[in-house]
C-alpha cells in the first residue's frame, strides 16, 4: 500500500515534469531511497511495473534505483555510525541520545526522457 502511493506520487511528479518540458515519454526514472525509509524496493518495482503499462508518458520507462545509507549522530559523543548495524544506540559510548542524520528521504533524483520523433504517433509541432 504504501509503495503503491509512492509510485503514484512519481508518476504524478513525472507528469507534472513532463507537462513542463514537453516530455512525451519518459525513458527512466532515478529515485533516492534511504536505507531506513521503510520502502521495499521489490514491491516498489512491482507496482511501478504494473502501472507503468497503463500510462503512456511511462510506458515501458525503467526504474532505478540508489540508495542512500542511512547514517545516526550520537549528540553525547559527536560521533556519526551505521544506523542499520547499531540502531539507536552508539556503538562508540553506548548512549541512547541519537538522531538520524539521513537514510530516511526518498525523492526523485533524475528523470530521463525518452527521445523519440515518430511522425505517426503524435501531432506534428505547429508552433
Ligand atoms: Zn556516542
Amino acid at each position: 500500500m504504501h509503495e503503491l502511493g509512492i509510485v503514484e506520487h512519481v508518476i504524478r511528479t513525472l507528469h507534472d515534469v513532463a507537462e513542463e518540458n514537453n516530455v512525451r515519454r519518459i525513458g527512466s526514472v532515478t529515485l533516492e531511497v534511504g536505507e531506513v525509509s521503510g520502502v521495499v524496493m521489490d514491491l516498489l518495482t512491482d507496482c511501478w511495473n504494473w502501472f507503468r503499462e497503463k500510462d503512456d508518458l511511462v510506458k515501458g520507462a525503467e526504474l532505478l534505483t540508489e540508495t542512500i545509507e542511512a547514517v545516526t549522530v550520537c549528540t553525547a559523543c559527536d560521533k556519526t555510525y551505521r544506523t542499520v548495524d547499531h540502531g539507536k544506540t552508539c556503538p562508540h559510548c553506548g548512549s541512547k541520545e541519537t538522531y538520524l542524520l539521513r537514510g530516511n528521504e526518498f525523492s526523485i533524483k533524475q528523470i530521463e526522457a525518452e527521445l523519440f520523433d515518430d511522425p505517426e504517433d503524435g501531432e506534428p509541432e505547429t508552433e
